[in-house]
């Protein structure tokens, strides 16, 4: 059994250019996918994928492991950056979809079965819409509100908002009571049963990040997520060990080896590893292990493309630390008409049920996919109050 093209395919999708990757086999009828979505690094990915082809066609694509240590290993330069990295994990998962179709099971029956019921899922304020989730004014608390109320009206127990402003590394009290009007509003909203998450972007500086984390104690945050820049784990472990609160991160992390430092350095309760960038499933599963030796929880970034979601949701029924999914249902109208997928969503709770297809249990529908042709992603920029740059 053969490797003989890898193709990628391009779908506009707003906010981002969902590169779905399609590995072609020798086998009559035996394609698997995976995903490879970089925002704002789309070309990118597309040529990274093509210099890694070169390594993997006419190679058994069952030999998945072997295959991603010469993906992360050869042509001298390592795997784990964040655009090769990505790579590698849409290749990766399209193998695995491969190897559960050979094999005709699920991909969670290859990693050792079920080990739960079903996965819940939590959505972004908006539902994936960018302008709701991203653009939502800070003074604008009442919104907040409002959307949180929408999101447990479509279904969802849990939900992640932006309600931390930008701020310059060093800003007086307002933005961090502006924060606070937003949560305290979103509490009110949907009351102490549903879990209400705060993004930070790690926009903050790790001190600013502190200050949030602090005032936002109160509310009970399920988790809060990237209070400062990934490059200050240090700063991202000082508070963590500062709040009760549970401190979340990893979506930037590549590999085993940066999420090993995390874990070493107690900074977070929950790690956020996406599956299209740490290195795709071969490599979640080696971070999930890692991070069941420090007790630490699983939740993964999952922001994109369908076949990232069935990656993860399929990751999720194998992974015993593994708490809840990122989705987002709401970003284009057309998203379920790309797909076919083997899981079942239940709109009460926004519950997953497994998939008993073979392999991720979905199928791309080339012909939708054509009717979204790459775009250039839409600019998202951010400048402090003097003009200096900020982060997004
Ligand atoms: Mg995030």
């Amino acid at each position: 059994m053969k490797i003989t093209a890898i193709e990628t395919k391009v779908c506009h999708a707003r906010m981002r250019n969902w590169i779905f990757v399609k590995i072609i086999t020798d086998q009559p009828g035996l394609w698997g996918w995976g995903e490879a979505t970089l925002e704002w690094h789309t070309r990118s990915v597309v040529g990274a994928i093509e210099d890694l082809s070169q390594l993997l066609i006419g190679e058994d694509p069952r030999r998945i492991e072997y295959l991603w240590q010469m993906m992360y290993r050869q042509h001298f330069w390592h795997g784990n950056g964040v655009v090769r990295g990505t790579a590698i994990s849409g290749i990766d998962i399209a193998l695995w979809d491969i190897l559960g179709k050979i094999h005709g099971v699920p991909c969670h029956e290859l990693w050792g079965g079920r080990v739960r019921d079903y996965i819940r899922l939590y959505c972004h304020l908006g539902g994936g819409k960018m302008e709701d989730f991203y653009e939502t004014r800070r003074d604008d608390a009442k919104r907040f509100g409002e959307l949180a109320q929408k999101a447990v009206e479509d279904g969802f127990t849990a939900f992640k908002s932006m309600a931390v402003p930008e701020t310059a590394p060093l800003e007086g009290l307002q933005p961090v009571h502006y924060a606070e009007a937003c949560v305290a509003a979103m509490r009110e909203a949907v009351g102490d049963s549903i879990d209400i998450m705060v993004d930070c972007h790690a926009r903050p500086s790790p001190r600013m990040g502190m200050l949030f984390a602090k005032a936002l104690e109160p509310y009970g945050l399920y988790f809060f997520e990237e209070p400062c820049w990934p490059e200050t784990m240090e700063d991202i472990a000082l508070i963590q060990r500062s709040v009760r609160t549970p401190i979340a991160s990893g979506e930037r992390l590549t590999g085993i080896h940066a999420f090993r430092d995390m874990l070493e350095k107690r900074a977070v309760s929950v790690i956020q590893p996406d599956i299209t960038h740490c290195g795709g499933l071969s490599e979640v599963r080696k971070i999930a292990a890692l991070a069941d030796a420090y007790r630490v929880s699983v939740a993964p970034h999952n922001p994109q493309g369908p076949v990232s979601t069935a990656a993860s949701i399929e990751f999720g029924f194998s992974a015993p630390s593994y708490i809840i999914c990122e989705s987002v249902h709401n970003d284009v109208a057309w998203r379920q008409d790309v797909v076919q997928e083997g899981f079942v969503v239940e709109e009460k709770g926004r519950i997953v049920k497994p998939n008993a297809l073979p392999g991720l249990g979905i199928e791309i529908n080339e012909k939708e996919v054509s009717k979204h042709p790459f775009q250039q992603e839409v600019l998202q920029r951010s400048f402090y109050k003097d003009g200096s740059v900020g982060d997004w």
